[in-house]
């Protein structure tokens, strides 16, 4: 029996480490993912938006990940990242994600509360009648929505929309989600000239306040002391989505750069499949102390 991402996760918390959560648009960012988490034996998490789900094709992705996980035998898990209503969270868990993020940040609370409650009490009904683990994540907290290079720090992101730990437990206490992703000083995306510190103390506040675990999202540009400070204090799943973009995009650049006359998409490619390996084997040995 392989474990479920819900005790990966619990494991990770016992050890003071980090389940890396990445992004995929294709396959050659999942076999650079793969190589990357395989080659150091973790757990790995692959998350799709509506936009990269779209691109890619739900049952597709639902196919590629169990493709790793049944026949292959890999702790490999796949969410559906940022989630705007029920009907494309319902969708994805239908298809057979492991787990979804309900993002009804942009709600007035009570409304942001009735959704994301809508979406937990469905993924358990659909857990009891398939025997599966589904889990339910949400945002609390402004913390920018795009995960691409940014000149300042989004519109509406401040010391202010960083979530409490009294929010956070009431939030947690009313609509039952599993995991959490606060605010506590990161953003989506990467800032020119530095992503803004993270606050451990929050992170710590939070978790104490809930008991659940949290997730820190819009980790790319963070600086490494601030990821293990957070880890430490109750972060079990770290997202980075921008910095793989960068490296996918930089890689075929020079390729195509040194190689013009070079039409075959599986050489062109294999750059950039090589590119993200290496982002990510960096932020997963990071995220579990391994260096
Ligand atoms: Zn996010």
């Amino acid at each position: 029996m392989q474990k479920t991402l819900r005790e990966y996760i619990l494991e990770a918390d016992k050890a003071g480490v980090a389940i890396g959560h990445f992004n995929i648009s294709n396959l050659e960012a999942l076999h650079g993912i793969y190589k990357a988490a395989k080659k150091l034996n973790l757990p790995v998490i692959i998350g799709l938006s509506e936009g990269e789900e779209k691109f890619v094709g739900k049952g597709e992705a639902v196919a590629l990940i169990k493709e790793l996980r049944e026949n292959e035998h890999y702790p490999i898990f796949l969410n559906a990242d940022h989630h705007y209503s029920f009907e494309t969270v319902k969708a994805a868990l239908d298809a057979g994600y492991d787990s979804a993020i309900i993002d009804a940040v942009k709600l007035p609370l009570d409304e942001n509360i009735a959704l994301t409650k809508k979406c937990v009490d469905y993924a358990l009904e659909l857990s009891k009648k398939t025997g599966r683990d589904i889990l339910i994540e949400a945002e609390l907290g402004f913390i920018g929505t795009s995960s691409k290079i940014l000149d300042a720090l989004p519109e509406g992101v401040s010391e202010k929309t960083m979530t409490t730990p009294e929010d956070a437990k009431h939030f947690v206490e009313a609509t039952g989600i599993d995991l959490l992703a606060p605010s506590i000083g990161n953003v989506h995306g990467m800032v020119r000239g530095g992503n803004p510190r993270l606050h451990p103390e929050r992170v710590k506040a939070i978790r104490e306040a809930t008991g659940i675990p949290l997730v820190l999202h819009g980790g790319s540009g963070t600086m490494d002391q601030d990821f293990l400070d957070c880890i430490k204090e109750g972060i079990d799943i770290v997202h980075i989505n921008t910095e793989i973009r960068v490296a996918y995009k930089e890689a075929v650049e020079k390729f195509l750069q040194s190689h013009p006359e070079e039409i075959a998409p599986y050489k062109i490619l294999e750059s950039a499949v090589e590119a993200v390996a290496l982002v990510v084997e960096a932020r997963l040995k990071l995220f579990n102390r391994m260096q």
